[in-house]
């Protein structure tokens, strides 16, 4: 109810005109969270009312059949270079939202977003998203468009508000910038002889923060020149302010406490809701829960696991990396993993794609435990079916700055397992067994007892508590992470940059 009062209100407060710059968009490009934030994000603001428009780069795997040539195309200025850009446009979403891409054949006609296999991270990727952002500004001018606030995501936008404020007031100058940062264990950062490519000085970059011989750190440029910066969680906020997990950042981010703020992501239950997933064998409600049992005997089937209601299943849809656990999963006989598998009845299936080592033992693991299956690569369907098809969701993270996956588990009745930090401990509410309260199982410790011990619990409670499993079921169920809220703060977050950009 209170959202809907607040989403009254926002009907009758000023509309104002947004331009994302990022790296990733669903249906477009996707490598994690970001791809899925950008586009439900966008959809909803421009729903109430507000002038959205997304640019990012034209990578080599998008299809252009749907996009439109614009018949000018720009110069990029990149320090001793210009480079080229043409311009293609589209609408996405059922709110038709304006997307321009940026077309460069030789810095982005790739099969990657910053890296691929051959080359994890593009060595010129500092160019490269250069070129976003500088072109950005270029693609405004030939719009034209005068956005009121240029909201840039991560170290790939975050060029962007150092070099609006070296734009003359009255054109571009004129706008303001809000940074989100989606994971700041990413920061962009390259030799110190990269500069040029930015067209900026050490001065406009980091202004007093700049100590000799420094690398440059794109996202360091966009902390200390963004007009207001937040992140995805309340949690995740003040974690970045201390180490480890302010990543090296953690000072000047402290320093600039009363700009940042938390906004929690929501997920596009469009895209993830177990009554309408197409992915899914069979569609299923709170009220219909028998049709979960049935996605669970065919998720067990095609994952090549012995097809049995009555062992716990655990999933996890993940990147392959230490931020995600997995050197605690890992690590042979000592890891969590192998405690799981070898002590308790359970079966578990883990989709994802990242640090080869943490692939090669988690190959060596299914040899010896045919209770695990194993998927190494990208597949969003398998992501759906198993978000439906398990029992519980482990996410035992290092950090995490929001996390989608234990909302879309809580939306499809699948019980999160999952560590205490950043964006899990504001979504995930602990399992109380006096009450059978909670929607999930949260623990602090980052260890391989730790997480084996709460796994323990959780497969305890599905063996002799079902009653308690079934209510944490639907109380997750019916938990709503909808993106109108977050668009109603990212609102109040425009206003807050357009008025301290006025009032200077
Ligand atoms: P992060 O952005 O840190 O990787 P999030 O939980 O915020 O983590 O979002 C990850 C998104 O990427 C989710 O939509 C998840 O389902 C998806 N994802 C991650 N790995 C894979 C994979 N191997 N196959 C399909 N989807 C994946």
């Amino acid at each position: 109810m209170a959202i809907q009062s607040k989403y009254s209100n926002s009907m009758n407060v000023k509309k104002y005109s947004i331009l994302m710059v990022t790296s990733e968009a669903v249906p477009l490009a996707k490598s994690g969270g970001l791809g899925d934030v950008i586009t439900p994000l966008c959809r909803e603001l421009k729903k109430m009312g507000h002038q959205v428009t997304i640019v990012m780069p034209c990578y080599g795997f998008i299809d252009l059949s749907s996009f439109k040539k614009l018949k000018k195309d720009i110069g990029v200025f990149l320090g001793f270079e210009t480079e080229k850009a043409s311009l293609y446009k589209t609408t996405i979403t059922d709110q038709h939202v304006p997307l321009f891409l940026l077309k460069n054949e030789k810095l982005f006609a790739r099969d990657g977003i910053y890296g691929n296999k051959e080359e994890p991270l593009f060595r010129d990727n500092v160019k490269r998203f250069s070129f976003l952002c500088r072109g950005t500004l270029e693609l405004c001018r030939v719009i034209p468009l005068t956005p009121d606030v240029f909201h840039v995501h991560d170290w790939p936008g975050a060029l962007l508000p150092a070099m609006l404020n070296t734009q003359n007031e009255g054109e571009l100058g004129g706008s303001t910038s809000l940074l989100t940062i989606h994971n700041v264990g990413y920061q962009g950062i390259f030799s110190k002889h990269d500069i040029h490519y930015t067209g900026l000085s050490w001065n406009q970059l980091y202004k007093k923060d700049y100590k000799t011989g420094e690398n440059l750190n794109l996202l360091k440029a966009g902390l200390t020149n963004s007009s207001l910066l937040n992140t995805v969680s309340p949690t995740y906020a003040k974690e970045i302010q201390t180490p480890p997990n302010g990543h090296g950042l953690e000072e000047i981010l402290s320093r600039r406490v009363s700009d940042l703020y938390g906004v929690l992501n929501g997920i596009d239950y469009k895209e993830w809701n177990p009554e309408t997933d197409p992915n899914l064998p069979y569609n299923y409600s709170q009220e219909n829960l028998d049709n979960k049992s049935l996605v669970k005997a065919e998720l067990q089937k095609i994952v090549n696991l012995s097809v049995d209601s009555e062992k716990p299943l655990i999933g996890i849809i993940s990147r392959i990396v230490n931020q995600k656990g997995f050197d605690v999963l890992c690590n042979s006989s000592k890891g969590a993993l192998s405690l799981i598998l070898s002590k308790l009845p359970v079966q578990m299936v883990i989709l994802g794609t990242g640090d080869r080592v943490y692939e090669e033992e988690l190959k060596t693991l299914t040899n010896r435990f045919n209770n695990l299956s194993i998927f190494i690569g990208f597949n969003d369907k398998l992501a759906h079916l198993i978000e439906g098809g398990s029992d519980f969701f482990l996410m035992p993270s290092r950090y995490e700055p929001c996390g989608l996956n234990q909302m879309y588990s809580m939306s499809y009745g699948t019980i999160p397992i999952v560590r205490k930090t950043g964006g899990l401990a504001d979504t995930v509410e602990n399992y109380d067994p006096e009450t059978g309260a909670g929607t999930g199982f949260l623990f602090e410790e980052l260890n391989p007892v730790s997480v084996y011990e709460t796994v323990k619990k959780a497969v305890d409670t599905w063996i002799h508590r079902r009653d308690h499993i079934f209510k944490m079921m639907k109380k997750a169920m019916k938990k709503r992470f909808s993106w109108d809220k977050s668009a109603l703060e990212y609102i109040e977050l425009y206003k807050k940059a357009i008025r301290k950009k006025n009032s200077r």
